[in-house]
């Protein structure tokens, strides 16, 4: 069996409970060693056989993992984050169900939590933005038509994005393009729940000049919206007058 496992964003105590104890079960481990956090494979057995992603075709990855089975093992693929979110899973499970391999998923804390939660922020804020697009910056992975930033700007909903810390000069010029305002807040978190994280907030005007002041290249999101300012409405649900489904309101 194989079991596809998100590592969370960093911090070793971001694993699910589940997931620690699938390392912990397993005799093989394949992760993902750009970005997950090796001090996770102290949970593994002492005999757990080890292989870093990072050096690997996925024809490799899936040669150790049918490798594995043949002998009665259990793997886990270990992925930064959630594996959902820019995971390349889907084309290894593709694989697996070709080869009558069982496989299954345990979620994990995705990066663009732990932003959240080190900026102190929440990314639905009534009256401000109810939704949340991520998304990334094209570069050397092409976007479909259909997803240029440009076009997302126009909602100007809270907006993070994955995979484009090298691309913030077109990030910031598409956005305001777009229709975010040069005062729209922006932010950037690196290595969001790792012992070396680093924030910056700022408007979307100086996003650029942040970042390259800041020497911020890889392993960051970009936040951009509204949430970060100061303005907002109560939600209904805590509201006094409000009735629901558990509580009568005043009115
Ligand atoms: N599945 C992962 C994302 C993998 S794509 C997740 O759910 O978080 C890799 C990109 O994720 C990086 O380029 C960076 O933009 C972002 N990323 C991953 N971990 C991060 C972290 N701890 N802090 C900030 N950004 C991170």
């Amino acid at each position: 069996m194989i079991h596809f496992v998100g590592a969370g964003s960093g911090a070793v105590d971001l694993i699910t409970v589940r997931g620690q104890r699938l390392l912990e079960n397993a005799d093989v481990v394949i992760y993902a060693g750009s970005l997950v956090n090796p001090e996770l494979l102290e949970y593994a057995k002492k005999d757990c056989k080890i292989f870093n992603s990072a050096y690997m075709t996925l024809e490799e990855v899936i040669a150790e993992m049918v490798s594995a089975e043949e002998n009665g093992l259990e793997t886990v693929r270990l992925h930064t984050g959630d594996p959902s979110i820019y995971g390349a899973i889907r084309e290894q499970i593709d694989e697996l169900e070709r080869l009558g391999i069982k496989y299954d998923i345990c979620p994990g804390v995705s990066s663009f939590f732990a932003a959240a939660a080190t900026l102190g922020i929440e990314y639905t804020l009534p009256d401000v933005s109810q939704s949340l697009i991520i998304t990334r910056a094209e570069g050397r992975t092409p976007v479909p038509e259909g997803e240029k930033l440009k076009s997302f700007a126009s909602h100007q909903s809270t907006m993070v994005l994955f995979l484009s810390s090298g691309l913030v000069g077109k990030v910031q010029k598409e956005l305001i393009e777009g229709g975010y305002s040069p005062d729209t807040p922006a932010a950037v978190v690196y290595k969001a729940s790792w012992s070396d994280e680093k924030k910056f907030v700022t408007t979307l005007g100086r996003l650029e000049e942040t970042m390259k002041k800041e020497n911020i290249t890889k392993t960051a999101l970009i936040i951009v919206g509204k949430v970060l300012g100061n303005e907002y409405s109560r939600s209904n649900l805590y509201d006094g007058e409000f009735t629901t489904k558990y509580r009568r309101g005043t009115k």
